[in-house]
């Protein structure tokens, strides 16, 4: 189903009145986690306010470490659900669980599956019940084939809105958080219709790597961008040192559009 060969032209996933894919870019912006109202309250307003279309935030945060920082849980969607109503950007925010199933059906615009559960079948199959459009991040270790056949088992089970997301693979090298794979832009273009999207702020760990690599996206034909946005990185409660001040990102924006109207 997500096979080109099958369905020549680019899909454009609707996402509650958001287009992503063919000329559509998808620019969501937001930060790691959600961590209170007037936190995500003003990064929406600025990240709105430089063109970004969707808002981003964490309530369900799968950490490496259990003692770690785990979000807000269903007290975080709410508040996403709050700063919507209240800016009118559509939200994404992760999925960990199927036991939310419902919930995140209601009130989540884009359902984002981790990297960690891109092979997570169980919850894939489920997400074929919903009709919510799902982003699908890719694995830290998967193969283009293993993450398209992970689309596959979303659309196959009945939801054929899917938008995939690279976020970096690891590799040998340490000093960047993950590598980030741009060639997965041309390949997966050739292999499949689904959009593409591009999230730089996983892939290198470091803010001052986002702009180069989100624009070296952009450039290579990516359908739009994940970035990490906080009003004060230094404090953050996850993923600080990767996320960009709103006055950067809205720098970087400015410097994606024009690299749009020349692609
Ligand atoms: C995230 O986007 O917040 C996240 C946890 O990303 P990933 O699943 O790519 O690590
Ligand atoms: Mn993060």
């Amino acid at each position: 189903l997500a096979n080109r060969a099958f369905h020549p032209e680019d899909s454009i996933i609707d996402v509650s009145g958001v287009q992503i894919g063919g000329d559509h870019l998808g620019l969501i912006a937001g930060p790691c986690s959600v961590e209170s109202f007037e936190q995500v309250l003003e990064i929406a307003q600025k990240a709105k306010a430089s063109g970004a279309n969707l808002l981003r935030g964490g309530a369900f945060k799968p950490r490496t470490s259990p003692y770690s920082f785990q979000g807000l849980g269903l007290e975080g969607l709410d508040i996403l659900c709050a700063v919507k109503e209240e800016v009118g950007l559509p939200i994404v925010t992760e999925l960990m669980s199927p036991k939310y199933l419902d919930v995140f059906n209601e009130k989540v615009d884009l359902i984002q599956i981790g990297a960690r559960n891109m092979q997570n079948f169980d919850l894939l199959k489920e997400l074929g019940q919903l009709d919510r459009p799902i982003l699908l991040k890719r694995g830290l270790n998967a193969t283009y084939e293993e993450w398209i056949m992970s689309a596959e088992y979303i659309m196959a089970s009945g939801n054929e809105n899917v938008i995939l997301c690279e976020r970096g693979i690891r590799t040998f090298e340490t000093y960047t958080r993950n590598t980030l794979d741009l060639q997965c832009i041309p390949v997966l273009r050739k292999k499949t219709h689904l959009p593409i999207i591009v999230d730089p702020s996983h892939a290198g760990g470091k803010w001052w790597l986002v702009e180069p690599m989100a624009k070296a996206a952009i450039a290579a034909g990516a359908d739009g961008l994940m970035i990490e946005v906080h009003n004060n990185p230094e404090a953050a409660l996850c993923d600080g040192a990767q996320s960009l001040k709103p006055e950067k990102y809205d720098a970087l924006l400015k410097q994606v559009s024009q690299i749009a109207t020349v692609i």
